[in-house]
């Protein structure tokens, strides 16, 4: 039987199992180191604001796009929604919710933790609440989220947080 791919799925990036080895688990594991390595990114792209200006933001878009989805896809499975709120979900990516719910999980989750759409992968929410307890701002997964605005699907949140946006 074919698989509907979901809005943020890439067709080449199918949902992860859980029982092979994805940097997107370690990087969850890992979540505090990837708390400090994001602060440290955050100040160097505000840093960089004013270069990003002088060039403009609109030429800014696609060479940073590339670099963003290049590093982001191989350690969160990133779907490049433009509207990166990693640092508030234990630094697993909430768009590879088969639902794509971006606050919390559905009421759906197995008891072994995993999803309900597909039975092999680790709930993204679960696994989003263990990396969140390893953090130092980990409570920021109670914050509740905006709706996902599709129109900036494909941009790069790395501008966006360089222009004042809390990613
Ligand atoms: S929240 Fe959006 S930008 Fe951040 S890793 Fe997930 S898809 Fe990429």
């Amino acid at each position: 039987m074919s698989r509907v791919p979901f809005a943020f799925e890439a067709s080449t990036k199918p949902p992860r199992d859980g029982s092979k080895f994805a940097l997107r688990f370690w990087a969850n594991r890992h979540a505090r180191g990837m708390e400090i390595t994001y602060s440290i990114v955050e100040s160097v792209l505000r840093g960089l604001a004013p270069v990003f200006k002088l060039i403009g933001y609109e030429r800014m878009e696609k060479p940073m796009v590339a670099v963003e989805k290049t590093i982001k896809s191989a350690l969160f499975d990133c779907r490049m929604c433009g509207q990166c709120i990693l640092s508030s979900t234990g630094m697993s990516c909430p768009m590879n919710c088969p639902k794509n719910l971006r606050n919390g999980p559905c009421g759906g989750v197995r008891a072994n933790g995993n999803c309900e759409v597909y039975a092999e992968m680790p709930c993204v929410w679960v696994k989003g609440w263990e990396g969140s307890r390893l953090m130092k701002e980990g409570d920021k997964i109670m914050d509740v989220q905006k709706p996902i605005d599709h129109r900036l699907k494909g941009r790069s949140s790395w501008l966006a947080v360089s222009q004042g946006a809390h990613e």
